[in-house]
């Protein structure tokens, strides 16, 4: 990937009106990271502080991210961090089918470009659009978090690895553990491709 490339999608995402989510948004947030990225993690949509800063996971989710990605001994500047969708839905509601078809090319151009060697999509949301999309079956997030799947992607092999959304430990706090878990498994994954 050139820099020239990264750029232009970067400029095509931040110019979109693809969708209704441009009228009401203050900045689509593109997401953020080295390029290539080994570690693609894939989000549901900005929220307020996202749609404020133009940040992916600024807000109170991405502090949890921070820690999470701090216990296996990864920075944020080490993965790449973007969502499915690049605007805030309203008031923080469910992307629409309609919305998430035209804002997916540009996840797939990510991939592209990014040429991971794992996508973690995050949180039920993420893991069922990005699930379906390498066609592998999967059930809810409660069923396949921590669990590594096997697929290909144009640019390779690809391993996906859902987990729970950073966000589930404010809404539910007993589920921190597991979380914790699935980063641990996590850093095992990487170990395994990519011994130290
Ligand atoms: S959500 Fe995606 S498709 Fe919709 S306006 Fe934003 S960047 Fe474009």
């Amino acid at each position: 990937m050139t820099d020239e490339e990264a750029r232009a999608l970067n400029d095509d995402i931040l110019s979109c009106t693809r969708c209704r989510l441009s009228l009401g948004r203050t900045h689509a947030v593109p997401g953020e990271g080295p390029v290539p990225a080994r570690i693609l993690l894939v989000g549901e949509a900005p929220g307020e502080s996202e749609d404020r800063s133009g940040r992916p996971f600024a807000g109170r989710a991405g502090a949890i991210l921070n820690r999470l990605l701090a216990s296996i001994g990864l920075s944020r500047n080490e993965v790449f961090i973007t969502s499915i969708l690049k605007c805030r839905p309203p008031k923080n509601r469910d992307p629409k089918g309609d919305e998430i078809a035209s804002c997916k090319p540009y996840l797939d151009r990510q991939i592209a470009l990014l040429r991971p060697c794992i996508i973690v999509p995050m949180g039920r949301f993420s893991a069922a659009v990005i699930m379906g999309q390498f066609g592998v079956a999967a059930g809810r997030i409660s069923e396949i978090h921590g669990q590594p799947f096997r697929a290909e992607a144009p640019h390779g092999p690809v391993i996906l690895f859902p987990v729970y959304h950073p966000a589930v430990v404010t809404h539910n706090p007993p589920l921190r553990g597991d979380l914790e878990e699935d980063f641990r498994r996590l850093k095992e994954i990487l170990e395994s491709i990519s011994p130290a």
